[in-house]
């Protein structure tokens, strides 16, 4: 195994968890993150919750549960190179969409429009509240009972309000500080991931053409390094190859960006990598062309009209089973009846957000079919 570099994050030296537990032989404290999110219910739920294209919609599409495997992936290679800590990159990795509703973003708003007048619904924070308290698996506490830095990594943004009542995460959002560096990595990691795997399922669907991305410059440039190798090649071997030295292309630069960035900051341990500046990060350039990608899969793939009518589908759904629920929540799993006893509207957001593609579908049938059992 390679050493850490001084400014990664030591597993020795972790804050700790919530509750204290001894440490094991052989498995560090990362390590030990990363297995409980593997085994953890909300990520088996995963393989159900809807990345851009619901699950039905096709079996080939990305769900949360691929693009998460491919973040961590993404993650563990920069990790790897820049000398930080994979196994924490790979546990924020896994677990960064644990508190996605179903639906994916049409979901979020909805939920996030019903609980409004309740202190909203933000599927960042909801990923923290799966592994704090969500998680029913121990004898002793609720949750997962994670280290200090992997929370840190799963909590990505917080308003100044959450971070107050967030305690030890929360700290640094009123500090103005940043996190660790495998948090950093495992955002960006995100970020390559679903640019990519977007263009690759936009294809796919046929909602976008290669036509239409041959105007867009990083899309463009990996296309014809890919045909000057394999002048004969088409369709999805075409995009394979494009796609894929996208990736490395993407992952270099992060890589080299970050390199950069840790050289000219020096910091000597994880506390000056909080004070510093962002330290990872891609160069000028590829942000700019990312940024045009961005734009394209924005107007062309998320805006097509057949992803808002699935949206505007997945956004009634949502809110009528949230509406439905509040007004009757006997309606409710015993368990979360007992919950909704202190808090209604969050008892009914965490099983609302709690469900997958299928099981909203299924549940709204049996609210509202009368002929549904
Ligand atoms: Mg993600």
């Amino acid at each position: 195994m390679l050493e850490l570099a001084p400014y990664a994050a030591h597993a020795a030296s972790t804050r700790g968890r919530q509750h204290q537990e001894a440490s094991l032989k052989g498995r560090s404290e990362y390590q030990r993150d990363r297995d409980r999110i593997i085994h953890s219910t909300g990520f088996r739920r995963l393989e159900y919750k809807t990345q851009v294209f619901v699950n039905h919609e096709g079996d080939l599409f990305r769900t949360r549960l691929t693009h998460s495997l491919e973040v961590a992936q993404i993650g563990r290679s920069v990790a790897r190179q820049l000398h930080l800590d994979e196994d924490l990159t790979e546990a924020i990795a896994l677990a960064h969409d644990l508190g996605h509703t179903p639906f994916g973003h049409a979901g979020q708003d909805a939920l996030n429009a019903c609980m409004k007048p309740y202190g909203g619904f933000e599927h960042n924070l909801q990923s923290l509240r799966v592994v704090d308290h969500l998680e029913q698996r121990y004898g002793g506490f609720d949750g997962l009972n994670l280290t200090f830095e992997t929370r840190e990594g799963i909590l990505k943004h917080c308003s100044r309000r959450n971070a107050l009542l967030l305690g030890d995460v929360g700290e640094r959002f009123l500090k103005r500080q940043r996190p660790g560096l495998e948090a950093q990595l495992a955002n960006l990691a995100d970020e390559i991931a679903y640019n990519n795997h977007d263009v690759d399922d936009g294809l796919r669907s046929g909602l976008i053409t290669l036509e239409q991305l041959a105007d867009i410059g990083i899309f463009k440039r990996h296309m014809q390094a890919a045909l000057r190798e394999f002048p004969k090649i088409t369709g999805r071997r075409l995009v394979h190859e494009t796609v894929r030295r996208m990736i490395s292309t993407l992952v270099n630069d992060l890589t080299r960006q970050s390199a950069a960035n840790i050289r000219g900051h020096a910091p000597a341990s994880v506390d000056d990598v909080r004070q510093a500046p962002p330290l990872i990060g891609f160069s000028a350039r590829i942000l700019r062309e990312q940024q045009v990608l961005k734009q394209f899969l924005h107007v062309r793939l998320y805006q097509h009209y057949r992803v808002a009518r699935m949206s505007s589908k997945a956004r009634r759904i949502v809110s009528e089973l949230f509406n439905a629920l509040i007004a009757e929540p006997k309606l409710l799993p015993p368990e979360f009846q007992s919950r909704a006893e202190s808090d209604r509207p969050r008892a009914i957001a965490d099983y609302v957000a709690g469900m997958t593609d299928r099981y909203a579908m299924l549940e709204h049938r049996r609210l509202f079919a009368v002929e549904a059992i």
